[in-house]
């Protein structure tokens, strides 16, 4: 049985107090999520025991190692439902995007061609396109955020057209947590010759994703934010998409034969890791992977729309607040931010934080979304399969403590 309450015994630091005693509330899972035991175990027991590195010498742990991350991304390329020859492992999300543009877009994007994204994407899927538009002499447009904030599929489909060489968009927005249909518009984008790669930092961690049902050809995550360690995540790259890319980072590690003249690659994905791997977080992901698996992310993205419903319905009933997003559950996941009305969104973060509430406030990365709504800052208080209702009720607590402090 799912028990958000047993699962946070597994997350050591979530026993700690802060701030003079208090219990931590960690409700800031969508910039971090904690770590389980055995995702630091697993950590641990590499640099004590197999620590080498991979492919070179042939030794003992030399063999050890690289036998753990062949397996490892075996694991982290079957949680996604995905084959591993379409798993490039990358640092993060951002790393995973910036790839995208090097790997891909610089050979088949040119000037006249069209970007498309949206006015919701985290910074990460989008100064990267700004930036390659610029030097290219390409164009980048977005599709409208409607005034509900959930992305506007009548004018995604009016600017999805011959010429629009790439969609990039979220899976699930960081801020205003609603979730957008992804697999139809791959369907759509593939209609018209349209690749499409998907941010999934914050689908990863909630949603049973299958890599070839979604459809879209690109899907960058995170691992830190699946419960796994910092400095990992990937790429996953649909096999016939793979035939039109090439490196980004060349060395060793990724070649077969190197003579003065020229050079033979491995093969894919091989060919895309140059130089040593962080084994030891590939490792640490692969145990996240497992842990996530074990509990079933149907009971995880079960145990989500739990948490979202309960917090929209404690939240809305505060009059001062006004949530940021869709305000049908059913729509969302992983967080709700809110505006607290006359009062700034650090000053709401740091009264929380003194009751030992950690959630974060701002603009989350997504400055353009904030400007279009003139929303300034917001409050954002995000989930992972350690949250409880409890947790909520806490959060409700300290809202009210900030009503008490600034009488309003
Ligand atoms: N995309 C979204 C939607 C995010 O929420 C984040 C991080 O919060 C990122 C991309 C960037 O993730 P990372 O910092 O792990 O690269």
């Amino acid at each position: 049985m799912f028990d958000p309450n047993i699962i946070k015994k597994d997350f050591p630091i979530l026993n700690r107090t802060v701030r003079n005693g208090k219990p931590l509330v960690y409700l800031d899972s969508a910039a971090t999520s904690q770590k389980p035991q055995a995702v630091i175990d697993s950590i641990v027991e590499y640099y004590t025991q197999h620590n080498a590195n991979v492919h070179r010498g042939i030794h003992a742990l030399g063999d050890e190692s690289t036998r753990m991350f062949y397996a490892a991304r075996n694991t982290i390329a079957k949680f996604f439902s995905a084959d591993t020859n379409e798993l490039i492992l990358m640092r993060n999300t951002t790393e995973a995007i910036n790839a995208v543009v090097y790997m891909w877009a610089e050979d088949h994007v040119s000037v006249g061609d069209v970007i498309l994204t949206t006015e919701m994407e985290h910074h990460s899927n989008l100064v990267p396109w700004q930036v390659f538009a610029k030097r290219k002499g390409c164009s980048i447009e977005y599709v409208r955020v409607t005034e509900s904030g959930e992305l506007d599929m009548a004018d995604l489909k009016k600017k999805l057209r011959k010429g629009v060489k790439l969609v990039a968009m979220s899976h699930v927005s960081n801020t205003l947590g609603v979730m957008n249909p992804v697999a139809e518009i791959s369907k759509l984008a593939h209609v018209v010759g349209t690749l499409v790669l998907v941010d999934g930092a914050q689908s990863a961690p909630h949603l049973p994703i299958d890599f070839h049902k979604l459809g879209c050809d690109f899907f960058a995550f995170s691992g830190h934010k699946m419960v796994g360690p910092m400095g990992i995540g990937g790429l996953l790259v649909r096999a016939e998409v793979f035939k039109h890319m090439h490196p980004f980072l060349y060395g060793g590690g990724m070649i077969n034969e190197v003579s003065l003249d020229t050079t033979t690659f491995a093969d894919v994905p091989d060919a895309y890791i140059a130089g040593t791997p962080d084994v030891a977080s590939t490792v640490g992901l692969a145990a996240a992977c497992n842990y996530l698996s074990k509990l079933g992310m149907e009971q995880v993205v079960k145990h989500d729309a739990e948490l979202v419903s309960y917090a929209l319905n404690q939240l809305k009933k505060i009059s001062q607040l006004h949530i940021v997003g869709p305000m049908d559950a059913r729509k969302r996941c992983g967080s709700v931010a809110f505006i607290y009305d006359g009062v700034h969104a650090h000053d709401v973060a740091q009264i929380l934080d003194s009751e030992g509430i950690a959630v974060r406030s701002g603009h989350h990365c997504t400055m353009p979304l904030h400007a279009k709504f003139k929303w300034g800052a917001t409050t954002r208080a995000s989930f992972n399969v350690y949250t409880t209702k409890e947790d909520i009720d806490v959060l409700i607590r300290g809202i009210q403590k900030v009503k008490e402090v600034f009488g309003k």
